[in-house]
Order: C-alpha cells, then sequence, then structure tokens
C-alpha cells in the first residue's frame, strides 16, 4: 500500500532529505502511527521529542499544539508573514551541525533539497558561483585555498542545497561541524 504524504512545498523531499523516514513510531501529536515519522529539529519550549508525523507538520498541529518552530527564523529576510510561518510552522527541518536556517530567493523562501558535496554542486554552476561570492564576502581572498575547499565540500564540511520558489535557481550554503 502507498501512502501519499503531505506535500510540502518548501521541502519538497523530506524523505529524500532524511528528515521524514518510515517507522511504526507513535506520533507526538496526533497519536497515531502513521508509519511515517520526522526526524528533524523542532524548537519549543514544552518537553516534547519532535517525533511527529508529516501530516501533524502540514497541518500546522504540533507546532500550535507545543508552540514550536521546525526552523529559526533567522535568514527568512524580506518574506511575508504567511511564507515566515509556512516554513517554520509546517514545513519539516533538517539537520545539520549548525544551527539549520532556510535560504530567501526573489522575495520567497527557497525549497530545501538536502546535504550535498561537491559532486552534486557542480550540477548548478549557479550555487557554485553563489557560495564562492558569499565565501569572498566572509574573507577568501586566496582563490585556491577557496577552490580546495569548495572540491573538498562532502567530506569535512557540507553544503545545504535549495531551489529556488520562484525563479528555479539553485542556492546553497555550508555547513561545518
Ligand atoms: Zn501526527
Ligand atoms: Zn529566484
Amino acid at each position: 500500500m502507498s501512502v501519499s504524504l503531505p506535500v510540502f512545498r518548501y521541502h519538497p523531499d523530506p524523505v529524500a532529505s532524511g528528515s521524514i523516514r518510515e517507522a511504526a513510531e507513535t506520533c507526538a501529536c496526533c497519536e497515531r502511527d502513521r508509519g511515517w515519522i520526522y526526524t528533524a529539529t523542532f524548537y519549543s519550549a514544552d518537553d516534547v521529542s519532535g517525533r511527529f508525523c508529516p501530516w501533524c507538520i502540514a497541518d500546522g498541529s504540533a507546532a500550535e499544539r507545543f508552540a514550536g518552530e521546525f526552523v529559526d527564523s533567522f535568514g527568512l529576510d524580506g518574506v511575508s508573514d504567511d511564507v515566515l510561518h509556512e516554513v517554520t510552522r509546517r514545513t519539516p527541518g533538517f539537520r545539520a551541525w549548525q544551527d539549520p536556517h532556510w535560504l530567501v530567493h526573489c522575495r520567497n523562501a527557497a525549497a530545501f533539497v538536502g546535504e550535498v558535496g561537491y559532486a552534486e554542486l557542480t550540477a548548478h554552476p549557479e550555487a557554485l558561483a553563489q557560495l564562492r561570492a558569499d565565501m569572498r564576502l566572509d574573507g577568501w581572498h586566496d582563490e585556491a585555498r577557496l577552490e580546495q575547499f569548495l572540491t573538498h565540500l562532502g567530506e569535512a564540511a557540507t553544503a545545504m542545497l535549495f531551489r529556488c520558489t520562484v525563479c528555479g535557481d539553485h542556492l546553497a550554503y555550508v555547513d561545518a561541524s
């Protein structure tokens, strides 16, 4: 029996990204075993595991009941309140070394694709170009070192890849332990 998971505009394939996996586990919100469980971040003052089914994430019931958010609003500048709430309260987050943050493009939240290395990034030259520009702004002035770092992404450091929900361009940020 195949079950179709809810559609998450800003995290289209949470199974591929590893944020939701198939498991016989009871949802901390609806207290039912729906066969799928959320495994990534949930920030709440309440003492709750954050192990929710995808449906309680999608309809906002988990975030509302436990007054929490799946992702920090840090970085989500210039988007409408509706988009901000959809990403923080009704979209699965993801695991990262650093506190995860969401990228914005074309004044809308981007869709999270997943954690990638250099090989995957080369398929999206615009994401690599944007990473280079961001890193130069961050003080990487030695081009050889910068390229060395980028080509080793996927080892000690990785990239979090997003796709713009408006223009379709890919963008990324670097995550490291
Ligand atoms: Zn549930
Ligand atoms: Zn865009």
